[in-house]
């Protein structure tokens, strides 16, 4: 009986030293990951990765790099900006949009358009990019669902980035997953409250969550504070410094 107590601490200690690296490597793989996003403020957001660099509704943005990727969620002016997808843009650059953007940006993407709408997948080099509804389940006169508006979840070295665009917390969110959510705090014309955003957090699955969409026509730095306050146990908020 002693010796097969024995074993068995034995054999736990030696799967536990067997494991530990492997859920280390994953961690920082995640958080490589989250320090190669970049807010630029209200909904604008760059992920760097080797080799790739991706805008998400570029808007309002000082430092430049070429895009390779840039994708919009729909075309209220704070989120689709002609000017700056074109500081961002270089003949190769591949534009996701929704239909209804395509009339502004027409002299910029040409042919280099991808149309978005719920259900788009796409897979661009070793870059998955599913698009996902967005939509106003309350304030419907903002974002209609029938706008067919998205936000967005990318795959890129095997973490998932789920990027919300405007949005309510909507029911399809129990069935997205991600690694890393950015969700929107401002309260007029997305989530109702800071609560329905950390509920919307848990909803995704997201391991990290990073607020965006505040500090400049609605929500203040004391929502990103609260965000993380009512998500403290359940899911590791990182407040970025707009660059
Ligand atoms: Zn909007």
């Amino acid at each position: 009986m002693k010796q097969r107590m024995i074993y068995i601490i034995l054999i736990t200690g030696l799967v536990s030293l067997y494991m530990a690296p492997e859920i280390h490597s994953e961690e920082s793989k995640l958080m490589d990951m989250v320090n190669n996003i970049h807010w630029l403020g209200q909904a604008t957001v760059k992920i760097s990765v080797p080799g790739k660099t991706i805008y998400i509704d570029p808007y309002q943005i000082k430092k430049t790099d070429l895009a390779d990727i840039i994708l919009i969620t729909h075309s209220h002016s704070d989120h689709l900006s002609p000017e700056d997808i074109a500081k961002v843009s270089s003949d190769q650059t591949i534009i996701i949009a929704p239909g209804d953007c395509l009339e502004q940006i027409k002299n910029i993407a040409r042919d280099k358009t991808i149309i978005s709408e719920p259900g788009l997948i796409k897979q661009l080099g070793n870059i998955l990019i599913e698009a996902v509804p967005a939509y106003n389940v309350v304030k419907t006169n903002f974002h209609p669902r029938t706008n067919n508006w998205v936000g967005y979840v990318l795959t890129l070295n095997g973490i998932k980035i789920y990027h919300a665009g405007d949005t309510e917390r909507i029911p399809e969110m129990k069935d997205f997953e991600c690694d890393i959510a950015l969700l929107p705090l401002g309260q007029t014309y997305t989530m109702n409250s800071v609560k329905e955003a950390a509920e919307a957090a848990i909803d995704v699955k997201a391991k990290v969550a990073i607020p965006i969409h505040y500090g400049l026509v609605e929500g203040q730095n004391q929502d990103a504070r609260e965000f993380k306050a009512l998500l403290k146990d359940k899911i590791k908020v990182i407040i970025k410094e707009k660059e």
